[in-house]
């Protein structure tokens, strides 16, 4: 157990993976199928885009017991040889993959890496979590002074040592006692010998949704990772609700008490992948939707609508038709950059654009171009890109945004910078024009991103129908941790 080797050579996800968020986590599980993990590896594979840096599989076999593969780096590169497969028999397995939780990031050890595993006198139960517990240090404390002695530095370990202290008959029961003190954002995937289990934090923040394939159930974060093993998507799992899938058998259960759901709206903008339906909307349509309401909000006289890739294709493919604006691939993206371009200084990171994304100079030459993006966090390669295409002989450069100005980071399993470092939290968006250096830069209203994800109304002020505190400033959750750090809530308007 020793800290993670090669921390620096993992490849970004994303071009642009340091001047994003970052979800970080992917959970999947399955029960009643045979070679469950093989299952379970291909699902992992399909979440990679939701964590990068590690992913785990725990299985159960009647006679083997409980087995276990942590692993850093690509669920390709762990999770496809058969020598490591076998080790994972059995009908029932869990899976996780994950950028970091609590911690410091990129050092992480291997016993930080998910699922987590805990014996209990009633029988073993193995447990991954895609989300943050915001008050996982005031229960650290609380449990490391009554006795309990931690292997991990992830937040998710809490879950198991109150699973340890609850005084309930049944690993399910004793879930539900834990989940009761935990507050923040999780969605669950957990097993025992016989149960693949799910639950949703009472919010909803993360997704979660159920499949069933042959005999079996599975439990993934999206949708996209049904598809991938080819299994049904039977419905999501309901913020609050933990469903239990045993013996071909699928029970709910409601353990906590009903709130109103704020659903993570980022996750319609850029974590989930687009082929994912979310809330019964498939993502990619969302996104085409954000891209006709921005070109609504915010028109422009201009020649081609180019997305940042790949992130801003479906946004950008929405404003061209809202707008009538040509749509054009003005940067085109390197597929193949790997493990070669290690990133370990802002210098070479900042170069390193060049070698991941070029502009399709013949097409933008003399011409004004809208770059369509989903998001600017720090605004540095929003940057590196304008002056990419202005080299090329863009006359024009007009940036147009998915997302309204993220002026606040996020508690609830999202990788943020620290606020200062949002350059919409210092900055109004003149000011970040003039940063940035373009003609004219526009975000989607908040109410415009409501809109575009079926709110026809827009915002509900006094009650938000989601998460959007990365905008607004408006956390459903107090991140209790957070705020004993100094960190400060909005002022009340
Ligand atoms: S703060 Fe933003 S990224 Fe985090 S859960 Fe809320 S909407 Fe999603």
């Amino acid at each position: 157990m020793g800290q993670r080797p090669g921390s620096a050579e993992l490849p970004p996800a994303h071009p642009f993976d340091h001047d994003k968020l970052r979800e970080e986590c992917g959970v999947f599980g399955v029960v009643g199928l045979a070679e469950a993990a093989n299952f379970v590896a291909l699902g992992l594979h399909a979440l990679q885009h939701r964590g990068q840096e590690a992913g785990g599989i725990v299985s159960y076999d009647p006679e083997t017991g409980f087995n276990s593969a942590r692993r850093f780096g690509y669920v390709r590169d762990n999770f496809t040889e058969a020598s490591v497969m076998e080790t994972l028999p059995g009908a029932l397995a869990i899976g996780h993959v994950r950028y970091s939780t609590a911690g410091k990031k990129g050092q992480t050890a291997v016993r930080d890496v998910q699922p987590f595993f805990g014996e209990f006198s009633m029988g073993g139960c193995a447990i991954a979590h895609n989300g943050n517990i915001t008050n996982a240090a005031a229960l650290r404390r609380e449990l490391i002074d009554r006795g309990s002695i931690f292997q991990s530095s992830s937040d998710t370990e809490c879950i198991i040592h109150l699973m340890a202290r609850s005084l309930q008959q049944t690993i399910p029961e004793r879930m539900k006692d834990a989940l009761r003190r935990v507050e923040g954002a999780y969605s669950v995937v957990a097993m025992t010998r016989t149960k693949l289990i799910g639950v949703r934090d009472p919010l909803g923040v993360r997704p979660l949704v159920l499949g069933r394939l042959g005999e079996g159930y599975v439990l993934a974060s999206e949708t996209c990772a049904l598809d991938i093993i080819g299994a049904e998507f039977l419905r999501e799992v309901a913020p609050g609700e933990m469903v239990i899938a045993e013996h071909g058998e699928l029970k709910s259960y409601r353990p906590f008490e009903p709130t109103r759901p704020r659903f993570c709206i980022f996750e319609h903008v850029y974590f989930s992948r687009p082929d994912s339906i979310l809330g019964g909307r498939s993502v990619y349509e969302t996104r085409r939707a954000i891209g006709e309401e921005l070109a609504r909000e915010a028109p422009v006289e201009a020649d081609l609508v180019c997305p940042v890739p790949d992130s801003g294709t479906p946004a950008a493919i929405g404003y061209s038709q809202q707008s009538g604006i040509p749509f054009a691939m003005g940067i085109i993206r390197n597929q193949y950059v790997g493990r070669t371009f290690i990133e370990p200084t802002d210098q070479i990171r900042n170069m390193g654009v060049r070698l991941k994304l070029n502009v399709n100079r013949a097409l933008v030459r003399g011409k004004r171009v809208v770059l369509v993006d989903d998001s600017v966090v720090r605004g540095t390669t929003s940057r590196k890109i304008k002056e990419m295409i202005l080299d090329a002989g863009a006359a024009e450069v007009h940036f147009r945004i998915a997302s309204p100005p993220t002026a606040w980071p996020c508690f609830y399993g999202v990788d943020t910078p620290d606020r200062e470092k949002l350059l919409a939290a210092t900055m109004t968006e003149e000011e970040m024009r003039c940063h940035l250096a373009v003609d004219s830069l526009k975000f989607i209203s908040l109410d415009g991103l409501y809109r575009a994800v079926g709110e026809a109304e827009g915002r509900n002020a006094e009650h938000p129908q989601y998460c959007d505190a990365c905008f607004s400033g408006a956390y459903p959750v107090a991140p209790a941790d957070m705020i004993e750090k100094g960190f400060e809530l909005k002022a009340a308007e």
